[in-house]
């Protein structure tokens, strides 16, 4: 029994090294390595080797091949360059390796020993070996939380951008904003197509409005128009499920789609894809569409991939509810709500623009002015309501006889434009005269009974016998003094540069 007096010196101390070397945690050696450096040994080793790796310090001691056995395979390359290298320039040799312990488990180990050349050439390195282990373990989730922290941080970024882009984008570039979102969005999560689809009001068919897919990948919008959900059971529930009660569809693995959904499996399957999410997307407060993104690989998706992708389509039902609120707005701005019409605000514009293509290249267009005759009597004998019956109907005649390129306006009360695009005078004439005709003999029917119309109308057209230069107010001027000789001369017909004219 050791004393505490002035005789414990160390030497009073037997086997001290080795006794000493036991307490510390990590492994003490001193390992040889012959000057050709083909063989090596561990002259010593404490005693840790053995509960730490399940090695025997005695067989260390002949032989330190038996010490590879427990270095990770990945990591014995590395082990031995290290050694050689300060073995060559006699610098410490310091080095880190993954060591199966006892568990089975792998540790990240760390080797710290000096070297020092021997006379024979051999060299001997005196040093420890660390478990690093619960240093690894915080440096890795210190590196996962920044990355974590860097991805949040980039997504609320990229929203951030996203929305304020939505917000400066004018009228008219929704779609290419939404197109730029599905390529952000696409880009960020690294997905291989990104899409919006619209759904139609009965749930009966759905449509691919936008779509963005990575470089390579088959762009799919071209099929997916106007898709009848029926032939869909399964995808049909699902769409229920998303417009009833905002449920989102999250599709793990394409190939363990449940039996029933044996046609959409089919289908996504041919498409290449192998997972994927839809989320609805909202318009009147009511489900319109979904945003979806697809996978062609097997991914494992973030735990909170749901929640960042409702936020997605959480600022596309914004953009698109602006976007209709914007329609709505500019429509009924520009329309007559009685008969659905243009109205001048429309008109004049557009009459410039043909204007302009007039004095550009010669293109040829006309303007009529139709009055409805008598329409006062109707009013004062038929009542208001047959009036406004009487407009809608005479709106559907005007509409049957125009083109889509044509405008059509209510230019007041019982008074319409009718802008011939690409026609010139005489053709004008043929077109008016036609819808004159058709009212004389059309059926108009108030309380189940027929009452006549007719309708008189102006006639102005670019070049000819109209101003050269015309203006969208000179057009309709004469357009209108034209509409006086034709209710001169008697109703019922039209009038143009040349006169009124009955046919
Ligand atoms: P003319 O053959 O000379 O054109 O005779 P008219 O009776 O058609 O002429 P006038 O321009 O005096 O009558 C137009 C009437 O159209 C007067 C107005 O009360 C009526 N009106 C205008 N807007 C509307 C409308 O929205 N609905 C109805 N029912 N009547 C309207
Ligand atoms: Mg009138
Ligand atoms: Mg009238």
């Amino acid at each position: 029994m050791p004393r505490f007096d002035d005789d414990g010196a160390q030497s009073s101390f037997p086997d001290l090294f080795p006794k000493l070397a036991s307490g510390v945690p990590g492994v003490l050696f001193i390992y040889q390595q012959s000057a050709d450096g083909l063989r090596y040994r561990y002259p010593f080793v404490s005693d840790r080797v053995r509960t730490l790796f399940g090695l025997e310090p005695e067989d260390l001691h002949r032989d330190g091949q038996v010490v590879s056995s427990v270095i990770h395979p990945e990591d014995i390359g590395g082990v031995a360059a290290s050694i050689t290298e300060s073995a060559r320039k006699l610098t410490p040799w310091q080095h880190q390796a993954r060591m199966r312990l006892v568990n089975g488990d792998y540790h990240w180990f760390e080797s710290d020993s000096v070297p020092e050349l021997q006379a024979d050439g051999s060299v001997l390195w005196y040093g420890q070996f660390n478990d690093i282990q619960p240093f690894k373990d915080l440096e890795f989730s210190l590196r996962e939380s920044e990355a974590e922290f860097s991805f949040q941080a980039g997504f609320q970024k990229l929203i951030a951008r996203l929305s304020s882009d939505f917000i400066t984008c004018g009228f008219g570039n929704i779609d290419q904003s939404i197109n730029r979102v599905l390529e952000a969005i696409g880009q960020f999560f690294g997905v291989d197509r990104a899409y919006l689809y619209r759904i139609s009001d009965q749930r009966t068919e759905m449509t691919n409005t936008h779509e963005w897919s990575r470089d390579g990948v088959e762009p799919l919008i071209d099929t997916q128009q106007q898709v009848p959900i029926d032939t869909f059971t399964w995808w049909h529930q699902q769409i229920d499920q998303m417009v009833e009660t905002n449920r989102l569809v999250f599709v793990e693995n394409v190939a363990e789609l449940p039996e029933e959904a044996g046609p959409e499996k089919a289908l996504l399957t041919k498409q290449g894809v192998c997972s994927m999410f839809c989320v609805p997307v909202r318009t009147r407060g009511m489900v319109s569409g979904f945003f979806g993104v697809d996978s062609l690989s097997p991914r494992e998706w973030r735990t909170d991939q749901a929640d960042l992708l409702i936020i997605v389509s959480g600022l596309l039902s914004g953009v698109l509810e602006r976007h209709r609120l914007e329609e709505e707005l500019l429509n009924q701005s520009i329309r007559d709500p009685l008969t659905g019409l243009h109205n001048r605000r429309y008109l004049y514009p557009r009459l410039d623009e043909m204007i302009a293509l007039w004095n550009r290249e010669q293109q040829p267009f006309a303007l009529a002015l139709f009055d409805i005759d008598h329409f006062k009597v109707v009013n004062d004998t038929l009542g208001h309501l047959a009036g406004d019956y009487v407009l809608r109907e005479f709106t559907g005649i005007l509409l049957e006889h125009t083109r889509a390129m044509d405008v059509v306006a209510r230019f007041g009360g019982e008074e319409f434009v009718v802008a011939f695009s690409a026609t010139d005078s005489d053709a004008a004439g043929a077109l008016v005269n036609r819808i004159i005709k058709k009212v004389r003999h059309y059926d108009f029917v108030v309380d189940g009974q027929k009452i006549p119309l007719t309708v008189s109308a102006g006639v102005a057209a670019v070049g000819g016998d109209d101003a050269a230069d015309p203006t969208p107010e000179m057009l309709i001027g004469s357009a209108d003094n034209r509409l006086y000789l034709a209710k001169e001369a008697g109703r019922d017909c039209f009038a143009n540069a040349s006169g009124p004219s009955r046919l």
